[in-house]
């Protein structure tokens, strides 16, 4: 079914304005903001995608997405960052040495500003994904964005937990990959690399562990991110036409901010990946240091089957009860893994009704 649905399409989401606000961060990169409009409305919405990801995973055409699922429920102003772990960029497949400090640090106070812009002072409230949740947390708990009116992070946020394959993973496979085989990032389009080349060979070889499908984006999915056959999601909770396209919605990643993730991991949870590198100063060494004057209400998504970063979230809930309690909240997700609660076919029925819920006790 590859090549139905277009990429990067914006088809998904009926009958909005659809308006893009272009900008550039401190550091030089050029981003994007997308805005589905249909009415100006008291609380505003902003979709941050994952590494590996894009604003698509919240547009997808094939399903009832986030976006238009806020939209026919009362949230008529959603807006869909693309950040520089974006699959729509190039960033993450050039050569760089870029870590989460640098999009907490310059990517979402960019991105806000650009939104203040256009919706004065309403209320904005942010769904996070994956990095992009452990990223937007660090930018919130560190100071460089605030005036959020709720937070929810799905799958993962400030305390990233990892099954032991993936620790594995993490701590030799940046290194390998870069050294040895001579790749700094890895994609899922591997399988479809000339014959004997090495993204073929790597292709083949991770293919030979992964017989639960016949899509090779699908196995090196499971390889790049996590432990498990498959690792990124559960295959019934997937239409066929979103598990045939997976190289769309997760495209090829850097293998860097593997590094500060593996940091953040030995250290328990999110800290600064260079303390020394004093162009981080505006952030704080250890992002838990100030919780407990965290403001903005979190709604922490745990999928329970979460085979990427297992049970992070049910982790991060408890250390935020201890440092305010009763200010966040935890919903485990019953039968779902670490992507499909926002890509899955019955996401509408199942997920997106318990972030409307969270959001609609933090707005109007
Ligand atoms: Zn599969």
């Amino acid at each position: 079914m590859t090549g139905t649905i277009a990429r990067f399409t914006l088809e998904g989401v009926k009958d909005a304005d659809v308006t893009v606000y272009p900008f550039a961060t401190e550091d030089g990169l050029g981003l994007e903001l997308t805005r589905f409009l249909r009415a100006e409305s008291d609380d505003v919405v902003l979709l941050v995608h994952g590494l590996t990801s894009a604003s698509d995973v919240f547009i997808m055409p094939e399903h009832r997405n986030l976006a238009s699922h806020l939209l026919d429920n009362g949230y008529t102003d959603v807006w869909a960052l693309d950040f520089r772990m974006s699959g729509r960029y190039p960033y993450d497949t050039e050569t760089h040495r870029f870590t989460l400090d640098d999009v907490a640090l310059y990517d979402f106070p960019a991105a806000l500003r650009v939104l203040r812009r256009q919706v004065g002072d309403r209320r904005i409230h942010v769904i996070a994904h994956c990095l992009g949740a452990v990223s937007f947390t660090m930018s919130l708990f560190g100071g460089a964005v605030g005036g959020i009116a709720s937070l929810t992070c799905n799958s993962v946020s400030l305390t990233p937990r990892v099954p032991a394959f993936s620790r594995l993973k993490l701590t030799f496979g940046p290194n390998l990959m870069e050294y040895v085989v001579g790749l700094p990032f890895i994609d899922p389009r591997f399988g479809d690399a000339p014959f004997l080349t090495r993204a073929w060979m790597v292709s083949r070889l991770i293919s030979l562990f992964h017989n639960e499908c016949k899509e090779r984006a699908c196995h090196i999915q499971s390889f790049q991110w996590g432990a498990g056959r498959p690792a990124m999601y559960e295959h019934e909770n997937l239409l066929p036409v979103t598990h045939a396209r997976m190289a769309d919605l997760c495209c090829a990643s850097g293998l860097h901010y593997y590094r500060h993730v593996r940091k953040m991991i030995n250290a328990g949870n999110a800290v600064k990946y260079d303390p020394k590198d004093d162009r981080y100063d505006a952030l704080p060494d250890d992002y838990l240091s100030n919780a407990a004057e965290i403001e903005t209400p979190l709604l922490l998504l745990a999928p329970e089957r979460n085979k990427v970063f297992s049970d992070s979230n049910n982790h991060f809930h408890r250390i935020l009860e201890k440092a305010a309690p009763g200010r966040h909240e935890l919903a485990v997700l019953p039968g779902y893994g670490h992507l499909d609660p926002l890509i899955g076919k019955n996401s509408h029925l199942d997920v997106f009704p318990r972030i409307v819920d969270f959001i609609k006790r933090h707005g109007a």
